[in-house]
């Protein structure tokens, strides 16, 4: 398989074409942006991380019968991965409130949600993603109702596997976004990455956050927290 031209750069990777046109390769870079691009930076090995733990935790997907977009790492920052369109949906799961949650509904960060709650975002940078139910989906043709039947279906089962999996490592998983795209023959498949840049990570014990909060709200250590999730992961 053979790298062909840059097709999209978006804020955290690059997705390049190939000779096979039902494949791409996805590049992951350091950048970090926030608040919809309006803060900039950079987090060292963050494209390291990010491209290593979302094969990884989409390998183990797959073998938990959970169909995803992930096909081959190529390199610490490259993965060869199936090509989709992407349903323009961002698709949130929260177990414990933070983050616009706690903004809109006036709920205090951490307080544990009686339920997973799931929650859908158009996806569109000039309108600032905002936030839409499945009538709004269907209305404006972004999915039909059996997809977004599909989409619900996966991510639950999606969360199950995350919280189970990052339990493990004494991680409490807070909330995430993920994405989905179709295939050629329509099927819906996990795309995009799970990453400390899409995942609320918090110690379970202590409720360190080790995830992009803290380059959000400048706390620090940035680097750290993303290497201390490799490290739980992969071991020293
Ligand atoms: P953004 O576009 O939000 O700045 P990224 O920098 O992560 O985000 O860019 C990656 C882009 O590639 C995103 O628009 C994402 O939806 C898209 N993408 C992710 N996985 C695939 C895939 N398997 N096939 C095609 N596009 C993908
Ligand atoms: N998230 C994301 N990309 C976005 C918006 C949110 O990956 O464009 C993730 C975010 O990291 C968090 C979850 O989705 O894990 C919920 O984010 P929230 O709506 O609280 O928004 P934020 O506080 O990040 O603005």
């Amino acid at each position: 398989m053979e790298k062909r031209e840059q097709m999209y750069e978006g804020k955290a990777k690059k997705v390049f074409a190939t000779d096979d046109p039902a494949l791409c390769i996805v590049s992951y870079k350091d950048d970090a942006t926030a608040f919809n691009g309006k803060k900039k930076g950079t987090i060292e090995g963050k494209g390291v991380v990010n491209n290593k733990m979302s094969n990884y935790l989409m390998s183990e997907m797959e073998k938990a019968g959970i169909p995803t977009h992930f096909v081959k790492e190529l390199s610490d920052r490259e993965t060869v991965v199936k090509k989709v369109d992407i349903v323009p949906l961002e698709v949130i799961i929260r177990n414990t409130a933070a983050g616009s949650f706690s903004k809109r509904f006036g709920v205090a960060e951490g307080t544990k949600l009686l339920r997973p709650t799931l929650e859908f975002c158009y996806k569109c940078d000039e309108l600032d993603d905002p936030m839409c139910n499945e009538y709004h989906i269907v209305a404006c043709g972004w999915a039909t109702q059996e997809e977004i039947d599909e989409i619900t279906k996966l991510t639950f089962r999606i969360n199950e596997f995350l919280c189970a999996f990052f339990a493990k490592v004494n991680v409490d998983l807070i909330d995430f976004k993920i994405e989905f795209g179709k295939t050629q023959d329509g099927t819906i498949i996990l795309a995009d990455e799970i990453s400390p840049d899409t995942c609320r990570f918090w110690d379970a014990t202590t409720h360190e956050k080790l995830d992009k909060d803290r380059f959000r709200r400048d706390l620090g250590h940035v680097e750290d927290a993303y290497q201390e999730m490799m490290r739980r992961i992969f071991g020293e």
